[in-house]
């Protein structure tokens, strides 16, 4: 957390009140739908989360998270949209359920290809992750948000046949030729 002190836009709103958060929250164009703002409360907000396994944050910090369960998926996506919307050679993801994510500044940036749409920091840019219409209730982090990357290595391979062929990972885990959860 080596940028949790800089001071950014949304340090104003973590001090301030429930009715300048209503304020500033209703000011932000076009609001994701995430779910309601367990973040809001005060005593979460002043209080480290001890349930937490995990945070993640965007490069400037304007965004961030806690995970309040281990990821139930891990994957890497060699998709050719995964790279673009990343300028990654490959992607790795995990996935979350909604409930398990408590927010500390949300993504106020997106961008929809329906059913899927991806999230990321209008003030860094960084992508955050995506979240699928047909996979409802979850939410799909880009592992490399993450403060402990390290911990949640990808178990399958998804869009194989898409990959970059000079991206030579030597690995056992399965390849799938597209998705590798049933849509
Ligand atoms: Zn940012
Ligand atoms: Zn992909």
């Amino acid at each position: 957390m080596g940028h949790g002190h800089r001071p950014h836009r949304h340090a104003e709103i973590r001090h301030a009140g429930p009715a300048r958060l209503l304020q500033r929250r209703c000011a932000l164009a076009r609001p994701l739908r995430f779910p309601p703002a367990r973040h809001a409360d005060p005593v979460r907000r002043a209080e480290p989360n001890l349930t937490s396994v995990a945070n993640g944050r965007c490069r400037c910090g304007a965004v961030s998270f806690e995970l309040t369960a281990e990821p139930h998926f891990t994957s890497y996506c060699h998709c050719e949209d995964c790279r673009r919307a990343t300028g990654a050679p490959g992607v790795a993801f995990v996935g979350v359920h909604d409930s398990e994510i408590v927010w500390r500044g949300e993504p106020s940036g997106r961008y929809g290809e329906p059913p899927v749409t991806r999230f990321f920091c209008d003030t860094c840019g960084s992508p955050i992750g995506y979240r699928d219409a047909r996979l409802d209730g979850r939410t799909y982090f880009y592992t490399a948000v993450l403060e402990t990357p390290d911990r949640f290595a990808p178990t399958v391979h998804a869009f194989y046949p898409e990959r970059i062929v000079w991206l030579d990972l030597h690995d056992d885990l399965p390849r799938h030729d597209r998705t590798t959860i049933d849509r």
